[in-house]
């Protein structure tokens, strides 16, 4: 059973690396950004909301964010644990998501950053925006996207630092390569 969360800024591989950990730990990996992104695809009421704040490179508002969240960690699935990646992104969101697994007296295990150089990451989303032509792929709004990271998800990564439950892994090289860094990291943060 481990309950984690997966923190990295945009293009540093952590969706990527959260399937895998999924996979090799047995815990379903829930990604905010997915759940956003397929809604958008279904022309949902919550995806046409989220749609112009994902294309602007902006956090969706934490209203709708946080109770997406709140009924996706309500499903049977989690039960066994899961791996939270891309929230909580904002301060608020940690102390909302505390709220969440305090009524279900639940405790995060691990918080995993991916660490990646600020140019690395430009010149790697630009490469995936000629592959999958996502919409917020841009050069400005892969910036903005960048500075929101640095100013209001670093927040978050230092509370859980506070926490004792952070550990860092430079999210540079091979796909292989850092899923191995990320899954020594995790199993040695969970033997402390
Ligand atoms: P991602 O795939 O994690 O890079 O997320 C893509 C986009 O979805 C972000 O740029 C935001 O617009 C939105 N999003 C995903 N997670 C959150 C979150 N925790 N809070 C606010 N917006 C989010």
């Amino acid at each position: 059973m481990t309950r984690m969360l997966i923190i990295g800024p945009p293009g540093s591989g952590k969706g990527t690396q959260a399937e895998r950990i999924s996979e090799r730990l047995g815990v379903v990996a829930i990604s905010t950004g997915d759940i956003f992104r397929a809604n958008v695809k279904g022309e949902t009421p919550l995806g046409i909301e989220a749609k112009k704040y994902m294309d602007a490179g902006d956090f969706v508002p934490d209203s709708v964010t946080n109770n997406m969240v709140r009924d996706r960690l309500g499903q049977s699935d989690v039960e066994n644990g899961f791996l939270l990646d891309g929230y909580p992104r904002t301060t608020a969101q940690v102390d909302y998501l505390d709220q969440i697994l305090a009524e279900g007296e639940q405790e995060l295990d691990v918080v995993l950053q991916l660490t990646a150089d600020d140019e690395e990451l430009v010149t790697r989303l630009l490469g995936r925006a000629k592959e999958t032509g996502r919409s917020d792929d841009n050069e400005a709004v892969i910036r903005h996207r960048l500075d929101l990271y640095h100013e209001q998800t670093e927040a978050v990564v230092a509370k859980y630092a506070e926490r004792g439950i952070l550990t860092q892994v430079d999210g540079i090289g091979g796909i292989d390569e850092v899923t191995d860094r990320v899954l020594t990291a995790i199993e040695s943060a969970k033997a402390v």
